[in-house]
């Protein structure tokens, strides 16, 4: 017999409340229980110490079930169409037989709510597909907290059987180095018409890229050839890549769905061309490297700034730098003996 829905909603509400076991999230999120899922990232997302160590326990429980989506990065600035191509290449891809995950890193989403991308309401079609599974970027207050909750996000993804990853972010600023370095192919979308100073977009992000797409070329066709020729001729500048692979640019349209297949076809194929010479292995290891490094300066740098001795003297110690009673390094110096 069924429950009556007022018993249903009170065993959800107390589902809700109680913190389950690391175990019980584990075998939720095995099982691509959403709900589950959507409870852990919660954890990963907590800045109470009680929630990130049951988070902690759950993410490396975790990791022996994650490492086998593609991880695909995707940039370009505000305004550029990657809501609108992530919702329609999102769309292809599941239509293929995939399993869809689409986090993003906005390092402009603080804790206190404001951000460029969290306004509006983004890819409502994918949203509402059983395939999909859409997270909007972690609140923080440095690039380096949002990264490396995506990061764990993206694990515990996964884990939940997700086998494709797209990690979109703002093309702004700092924010795709994080990408790049939690990604196996960066995607950069450009408008039509004018250079990277003109976009906004700093070359060391043009660098990155491993495919360049020139979107809305259905509303400014002229003007999207030409944008495609000229990054084309940019690409051929840079050094080779450490992949050895060769950067193409596309067109497309977002809004229209046109030419994402092809895009689609040379993400594919670089997955398993890496795979095959190694490359794909290789980044990977780098990353974990990167992330090992990334993680102990964090919390050195938390442990710092926690520790009651350090935290009791820096305010002052701060002031006559400042003032130029004492020198930075003399003042850290003083610090670290503290802390030490
Ligand atoms: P985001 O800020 O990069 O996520 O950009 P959005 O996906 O929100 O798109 C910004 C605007 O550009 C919206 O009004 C979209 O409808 C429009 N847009 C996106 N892709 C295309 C495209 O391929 N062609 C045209 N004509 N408009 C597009």
């Amino acid at each position: 017999m069924p429950l009556p829905e007022e018993v249903k909603k009170r065993l959800i509400a107390a589902r809700r409340k109680r913190l389950l076991t690391a175990g019980e999230y584990v075998s939720g999120i095995e099982k691509g229980d959403r709900f589950i899922l959507s409870r852990a990232i919660t954890l990963v997302e907590s800045t109470k110490e009680e929630h990130r160590a049951l988070a902690r326990e759950i993410i490396s429980k975790c990791l022996s079930l994650s490492g086998n989506a593609f991880r695909v990065g995707i940039t370009g600035v505000p305004g550029v169409g990657k809501s609108t191509f992530i919702e329609s290449l999102g769309k292809h891809v599941i239509a293929g037989g995939s399993k869809l995950a689409v986090l993003t890193i906005d390092p402009t989403s603080n804790v206190t709510g404001g951000s460029i991308l969290g306004d509006k309401t983004r890819m409502e079609e994918l949203s509402a597909d059983e395939r999909a599974f859409i997270r909007p970027s972690p609140a923080g207050d440095s690039l380096g907290g949002v990264a490396r909750k995506t990061r764990e996000v993206m694990i515990l993804c996964e884990a939940a059987g997700f086998d494709t990853i797209f990690v979109e972010t703002v093309g702004v600023g700092q924010s795709e180095t994080a990408v790049h370095s939690m990604t196996d192919f960066f995607l950069l979308l450009l408008l039509p018409g004018g250079g990277d100073e003109l976009q906004g977009i700093k070359r060391g992000i043009v660098e990155m890229a491993d495919a360049i797409a020139v979107n809305k070329a259905d509303a400014q066709p002229a003007a999207a050839k030409e944008a495609k020729r000229a990054y084309r001729n940019a690409v051929h500048l840079f050094p080779a890549k450490e992949s050895g692979w060769p950067v193409r640019t596309f067109l497309c349209s977002a809004l229209q769905r046109e030419g994402l297949d092809k895009i689609w076809q040379e993400l594919r194929r670089y997955r398993s061309q890496s795979k095959e010479n190694g490359y794909f292995e290789l980044k990977r290891r780098t990353q974990a490297l990167y992330w090992f490094e990334e993680t102990i300066q964090e919390r050195l740098g938390h442990a710092f700034r926690k520790h009651p001795a350090v935290a009791n003297k820096m305010p002052e110690l701060a002031d006559a730098v400042v003032a130029g009673q004492i020198t930075p390094f003399e003042a850290a110096d003083d610090l670290l003996k503290l802390f030490l």
